[in-house]
C-alpha cells in the first residue's frame, strides 16, 4: 500500500471557519496516526473571491493550533508549488484532453443566452434548470454547431469554456469510508464547467488534477463537497487516473441542532466561529485566541464534533488523539455545536497547566487592562486563581478587585449582617492582620479569635470578604488578605467599615 497522503485544501476567500479548521485537524490526525504526510494546499484559482490576507490567516490558525503542514507553500516539498496561482499552466491540458476522449466539450453561451434557457424552462415547469444532459442540445456549443463554427468561436476565445459531458442515466458509485456506497445517477448532475475562459481551471478541475498530481490517497473534507464527488469520480475514471478514497465529515450544527452553524451564528449568539479574530469591511469577527482559548482545549472540543473515540474518554493530548484516530469513528450525523462544552474543555485545560505557562498569560491579559504586577505577585495570584478561570481574560475579570479596591459592596448581604456593635471586633481582627499575614497562621488566628469570643464565623467571615471584595465571591479569604497585604488590608476594612455605617 502507497503512504498515507492527504492535503487541507482551504479556499483563501475568508478567515477560516471552525468546520475548516476541524477538516485540517481530522487530516492532520490521520497523517500523522499513519506515518503519513500532511499537505497544505491553497485552493485559489476563483480569482474574484481571493480576499487579502485570506492565506496568511489561515497558515497562522494553523500555526496557533500546532497542525503545521509537512508540505504546503512555506515548507516546500517534491509535489509544489503548493498554491493552484503557481500551478496554473498545468490544468488546460487536461481539460483538452477530456474534450479529445470524448468527456467534455466547448461551450459559447453567453450569460444572456443562459439566463434565457433557465427562463425558458422555469415556463415549462422545469424549475432550477441547470446545463445538463437535458438542455445542452438547445444552446451553442460543440456539441450542437458545427465543427467549423466551433473552431471559430474557439479562435475567437469569446465566452469559450469547457464543459464536463454528463453520461447519460448511468449510475455512478463511490465508496466514502463514513456512508459506505454513495450513488449518484448522472442525469441529476450538470455539465459542470472545467475550464473557463481565462484558460483557469474551476475547483473541480484543479482539485481532481493537483490530488493525483501530489499523489493524495484519501480526501477527507466537509459534507458540503459530497455532491461534487461524482463529478470527481468521474473525471478520474475519464483520465484514467485512480481516485483517491473519499471521506466526508458531517456538518456541524447550530447550538439548537437546527441547521448549518453559519458565521453569522458566531455574533448572534456571542461566541467565536473562527479561531482568530477577523477584520472584513466594517465587521470583526471574534477568534477563539482573542477569547482566551488554549489551543489544546480548542482541539480537544474540535475533535468530538463527529468522532467519537469510541470509549467514554473526553479530554485527550494531541498525541492520544493521533493513537486513537480512526476514520472510521466518524459519525455520520452533523454535529451540535455547544459552545458551554469548549468552555469545560478551556476550563479543565487551564486547571492542568502549570503555573509558570500562565504567568505570562496572566500578565498579558492585566496588561491589556492596564495593570502591571511584578512576576512573584503573579505567581501567587495565577496559583490562587487557576481554579475559578474559564476564558483567559478571566484572570482579570475573576480578580479585578485585587488590584483595585472594591467601591461598591454587596448591600443586602451588609445589611444582612453588619451593625455598629461588631465594629470592636473587626478592630481586633485589624490587629491580628497587622501581625503578620501569612494565609495559614492568620486564618487560624481569627477562628479562634471568634470561636473565644463566642462569635459568629457567618456573619463575620462573610463580611470580611466583602470588606476586601465588595462581593461573596473569590477565592479563600485568608490567601487574598495574604496577597494584599497587611497595609492594603487594613485600608480596606477601614474605608469598608465608613461605607457599611451609612447602609446600615
Ligand atoms: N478548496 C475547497 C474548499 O475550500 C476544497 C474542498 C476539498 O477539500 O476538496 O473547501
Amino acid at each position: 500500500m502507497s503512504a498515507v497522503r492527504v492535503r487541507f485544501a482551504p479556499s483563501p476567500t475568508g478567515p477560516l471557519h471552525i468546520g475548516g479548521l476541524r477538516t485540517a485537524l481530522f487530516n492532520y490526525l490521520f497523517a500523522k496516526k499513519n506515518n503519513g504526510t500532511f499537505v497544505l494546499r491553497i485552493e485559489e484559482t476563483d480569482q474574484n473571491r481571493y480576499v487579502e490576507g485570506a492565506e496568511d490567516y489561515i497558515k497562522e490558525a494553523l500555526d496557533w493550533l500546532g497542525l503545521t503542514p509537512d508540505e504546503g507553500p512555506d515548507q516546500g516539498g517534491d509535489y509544489g508549488p503548493y498554491r493552484q496561482s503557481e500551478r496554473k499552466g498545468q490544468y488546460a491540458k487536461y481539460a483538452h484532453e477530456l474534450v479529445e476522449k470524448g468527456h467534455a466539450y466547448y461551450a459559447f453561451d453567453t450569460s444572456e443566452e443562459l439566463f434565457k434557457m433557465r427562463t425558458d424552462q422555469e415556463a415549462l415547469g422545469h424549475h432550477s434548470a441547470k446545463y445538463d444532459h437535458r438542455t445542452r442540445s438547445l444552446m451553442r456549443n460543440s456539441l450542437t454547431l458545427s465543427p467549423e463554427e466551433s473552431k471559430t468561436l474557439i479562435d475567437k476565445n469569446e465566452n469559450v469554456i469547457i464543459r464536463l459531458k454528463m453520461p447519460i442515466d448511468e449510475v455512478v458509485t463511490f465508496t466514502d469510508l463514513v456512508r459506505e456506497n454513495v450513488s449518484f445517477n448522472t442525469d441529476e448532475l450538470d455539465d459542470k464547467v472545467i475550464l473557463k475562459n481565462d484558460g483557469m481551471p474551476t475547483y473541480h478541475l484543479a482539485n481532481i488534477v493537483d490530488d493525483h498530481l501530489m499523489e493524495i490517497t484519501h480526501v477527507i473534507r466537509g459534507e458540503e463537497w459530497l455532491s461534487s464527488t461524482a463529478h470527481h469520480v468521474l473525471m478520474y475514471r475519464f483520465l484514467g487516473w485512480e481516485a483517491p478514497k473519499y471521506t466526508h465529515l458531517p456538518l456541524i450544527l447550530k447550538p439548537s441542532g437546527k441547521g448549518k452553524l453559519s458565521k453569522r451564528d458566531g455574533a448572534k449568539f456571542g461566541f467565536p466561529v473562527f479561531p482568530l479574530e477577523w477584520q472584513q469591511e466594517e465587521e470583526t469577527y471574534a477568534g477563539f485566541r482573542e477569547h482566551g482559548y488554549n489551543p489544546n482545549a480548542l482541539l480537544n472540543f474540535l475533535v468530538l464534533l463527529g468522532w467519537n473515540p469510541g470509549n467514554d474518554e473526553e479530554v485527550m493530548t494531541v498525541e492520544r488523539m493521533i493513537e486513537m484516530f480512526s476514520l472510521k469513528k466518524i459519525v455520520k450525523s452533523g454535529a451540535k455545536f455547544d459552545i458551554d462544552k469548549a468552555k469545560w474543555f478551556n476550563q479543565t485545560y487551564i486547571h492542568k497547566q502549570s503555573v509558570e505557562e500562565l504567568i505570562p498569560i496572566a500578565k498579558q491579559v492585566l496588561a491589556e487592562n492596564n495593570i502591571t504586577v511584578d512576576d512573584a505577585f503573579l505567581a501567587e495570584y495565577v496559583t490562587l486563581m487557576q481554579d475559578r478561570i474559564t476564558l483567559y481574560p478571566d484572570f482579570y475579570a475573576e480578580g479585578k478587585y485585587l488590584f483595585n479596591a472594591p467601591t461598591d459592596y454587596d448591600q443586602k448581604q451588609v445589611k444582612k449582617r453588619y451593625t455598629s456593635e461588631l465594629d470592636p471586633h473587626f478592630d481586633a481582627i485589624k490587629s491580628i492582620i497587622s501581625d503578620g499575614n501569612d494565609a495559614t497562621v492568620l486564618t487560624d488566628k481569627v477562628k479562634t479569635y471568634l470561636n473565644d469570643n463566642e462569635l459568629k464565623m457567618g456573619v463575620y467571615l462573610p463580611l470580611l470578604r466583602i470588606m476586601m471584595c465588595g462581593s461573596l465571591t473569590g477565592p479563600d479569604l485568608f490567601e487574598i488578605i495574604a496577597l494584599l497585604g497587611v497595609e492594603e488590608s487594613n485600608q480596606r476594612m477601614d474605608t469598608a467599615l465608613a461605607a457599611f455605617k451609612s447602609l446600615g
